[in-house]
């Protein structure tokens, strides 16, 4: 079931914008859908268990990856576990939606090697890492200690950007938006 499906996969560094663009598109195209991760960071005010993120504990997510429960997973911060599910991904494809992924380079990596021409993986570029960091500082979601664990992977992050599908360079959110639509439009029709 997990081999018919058509995956979309959207990574960048922590702020580039990437989770805005790929809302906008989840709005707008009934033929995509979201894959929700598991994780064992805290969950924000704003975020709700099973639609932002699966929430779990240490116990909890690494019981998971012992019974093979994962497709990928990676110790995206110190101490913090982030990981994409099978059983989600194929509840996404019984719909006969194309699932779109929301995460860090390693684990994009990971599904377009296992996935191949199956597999679309966009980098979402920041135009420069002083924006970025104003956006993550914006953002305020972070502590001063989080907020440096996500700059320092942030550079780390940019030199993988030639190993993907297409990058897009998230100076103008419209555009950037409508850049991912023709991408995704022209994937969808293969
Ligand atoms: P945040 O804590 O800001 O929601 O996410 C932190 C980072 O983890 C982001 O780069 C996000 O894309 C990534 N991430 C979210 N879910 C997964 C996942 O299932 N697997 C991997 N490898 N990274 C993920």
């Amino acid at each position: 079931m997990v081999d018919d499906a058509k995956l979309i996969i959207f990574t960048a560094p922590s702020g580039a914008g990437k989770t805005t663009i790929v809302h906008r598109l989840l709005e707008a195209d009934s033929r995509l859908a979201f894959s929700v991760s598991a994780c064992t960071r805290k969950k924000r005010p704003n975020e709700t268990n099973g639609k932002h993120y699966y929430f779990l504990t240490e116990e909890q997510f690494k019981k998971k990856i012992e019974n093979g429960e994962f497709i990928e997973w990676e110790e995206v911060y110190p101490g913090i576990f982030y990981g994409t599910l099978s059983s989600e991904v194929e509840r996404i494809a019984r719909q006969g939606k194309a699932v779109v992924f929301d995460i860090d380079v390693k684990g994009a990596l990971n599904i377009k090697n296992k996935f191949g021409n199956k597999a679309l993986a966009i980098f979402v570029k920041p135009p420069s890492l002083e924006a970025l960091r104003e956006r993550l500082k914006r953002r305020n979601s972070e502590d001063e200690q989080s907020l440096a664990k996500r700059l320092e992977r942030v550079s780390y992050e940019l030199s993988f950007e030639n190993c993907f599908d297409h990058v897009i360079v998230n100076d103008d959110l419209d555009k950037a938006v409508k850049e991912a639509r023709l991408i995704i439009g022209k994937f969808l029709e293969q």
